[in-house]
């Protein structure tokens, strides 16, 4: 029975995966939710779903739940840092969808794993984070990790054209974001608006600026990493303005798989609940003809110098990862509050990663505080950022 948990159903992937789930009807059906803030709408997509159960932050956010809950519509409500942790144990949840947003994402991720469910993954922190926790915990429980992000459920679908030991490499496509064109020495003057402005996919804002600043491929190389157990050297990111082609794999004979369709998360989602099967979809179809062309290109890393750090992290590995996010989700956050500016993000980051006291194979603990520590320098690296040219 396919039933599942929509982790951060509010945003811009959890509101898809519920109407996936709506378009492919029965067997499958929402029974649990969670989401931090925007709890009028959980409330809503509650009784809509009839979902059985509800995770919030805290009592605050609880309350709020109970008080938007139309007649009728009773799910057990769950408050707390440990709520999404219980709801994702559930024995009636086979599989977690989680699109949590960041470092957040990460103690559910480990808790559906470890329980042996099937873990959707949109949540990629959580794997640039503690890939090695989250993994080897999938591997002992035998709990199946489908990724979610487009590039990744490409690689995954292609990857079934050949063994994995003549799996050469991976190309992972990047749109480049909207300043791919745009001069470096203009970067600096970008506003948050400007960048949250994206050419092909409509996200939420974390990921939106991520994918301006490049540092969503650098994610997402750390991402496939863990996910497919590729060397540094067995990834390679190529920019493909179309975001139609989202991703290919190179085999040893020279050939290479991809997986192409219009830029709509709808498909990487419903494939990670169906998986192995496919379902027909009722969304537009890819229109090769209309597109016309599909162009590649090589990334420029002195503008974008978020995608070296990424490959660092995969070279050197232990706790760089949780360093790597903590500090790239302060630094985000700080330049959509004002306080730097938008080629500040990345610098915080390295600066952050060479202050950085390197754990070669770290605990959940040292995961946690290393993300938290991350966190703080970030922050303190922010006055020096506002007056330094
Ligand atoms: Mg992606």
């Amino acid at each position: 029975m396919p039933n599942i948990a929509v982790l951060g159903s509010t945003g811009s992937i959890g509101r898809m995966t519920l109407e996936v789930v709506a378009s492919l009807g029965v067997p499958y059906r929402i029974v649990a939710l969670s989401a931090a803030r925007q709890t009028g709408l959980l409330a809503r997509q509650a009784a809509e779903t009839g979902a059985r159960a509800v995770a919030v932050p805290d009592e605050r956010a609880a309350q709020a739940v109970r008080k938007a809950l139309p007649k009728g519509a009773a799910p057990e409500i769950l408050a707390g840092p440990a709520g999404l942790e219980l709801l994702v144990a559930r024995p009636d949840v086979q599989i977690v969808l989680s699109a949590v947003v960041g470092g957040a994402g990460l103690p559910a991720a480990l808790a559906a794993v470890r329980a042996g469910k099937r873990l959707a993954l949109a949540n990629k922190e959580s794997l640039v984070m503690a890939g090695d926790l989250v993994m080897a915990e999938a591997r002992r429980s035998g709990a199946e990790v489908i990724p979610v992000d487009s590039e990744h459920s490409a690689i995954f679908q292609s990857l079934a054209g050949g063994r994995r030991s003549e799996v050469r490499r991976v190309l992972l496509t990047a749109s480049g974001g909207p300043f791919y064109s745009r001069a470096v020495e203009e970067l600096a003057h970008v506003t948050p608006q400007e960048a949250l402005n994206h050419p092909t996919w409509s996200m939420g804002r974390k990921i939106t600026i991520d994918s301006a600043t490049l540092m969503n491929k650098a994610l997402e190389v750390i991402e496939a990493h863990h996910l497919f157990g590729l060397a540094a050297e067995q990834i390679q990111v190529i920019i493909h303005r179309e975001s139609t082609m989202h991703s290919l794999v190179e085999f040893i004979d020279g050939s290479c798989l991809a997986q192409l369709g219009p830029p709509d998360m709808r498909t990487p989602i419903q494939y990670a609940l169906t998986y192995p099967e496919r379902r027909a979809a009722p969304w537009p179809r890819l229109d090769l003809a209309m597109l016309g062309g599909l162009h590649f290109d090589e990334p420029d890393a002195r503008k974008f110098p978020a995608l070296g750090l990424g490959f660092e992290v995969v070279r050197r590995g232990g706790s760089l990862g949780a360093a790597l996010s903590g500090a790239d989700e302060t630094a985000v956050a700080a330049f959509l509050d004002g306080q730097v500016r938008f080629t500040d993000v990345v610098p915080v980051v390295k600066r952050v990663l060479d202050a950085h006291r390197w754990i070669a194979q770290p605990t959940l603990q040292d995961v946690l505080a290393t993300d938290a520590w991350a966190r703080e320098e970030a922050k303190r690296w922010k006055p020096s950022c506002t007056s330094s040219k």
